[in-house]
């Protein structure tokens, strides 16, 4: 997994930390996370790694989120209009869970 996806999944865990003490209820974090922090992870992600691509930095976003409502719309309006972007989120995340984009931390 590259530095960037596990500096994904650190700040997607400590949003569900802040959402939990500002009681958002427990069925809706990814929901609410999709709405609004989906964004702050991008920017946090551009200041923590200087280099990365800004659609990468979006693509690595919604991990962890791809059920929600909002990433369902961004699929219907993908299906209706044939712009293929829902496949280069899931592409990018992947590429770099799995170490094929990003910088390489050691882990698998
Ligand atoms: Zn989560």
């Amino acid at each position: 997994m590259s530095k960037e996806a596990i500096a994904t999944v650190i700040y997607h865990e400590a949003i569900h930390g802040l959402l939990e003490a500002k009681g958002v209820p427990i069925d809706w974090p990814h929901e609410t996370m999709a709405e609004s922090y989906q964004t702050r992870i991008k920017i946090v992600l551009t200041e923590l790694f200087p280099c990365m691509p800004i659609d990468d930095a979006s693509a690595l976003g919604w991990l962890g989120l791809t059920r929600t409502y909002q990433f369902h719309a961004i699929k219907i309006y993908d299906v209706q209009n044939a712009t293929g972007i829902t496949r280069n989120i899931l592409q990018t995340a992947y590429d770099y869970q799995t170490n094929q984009r990003g910088t390489a931390s050691g882990c698998p």
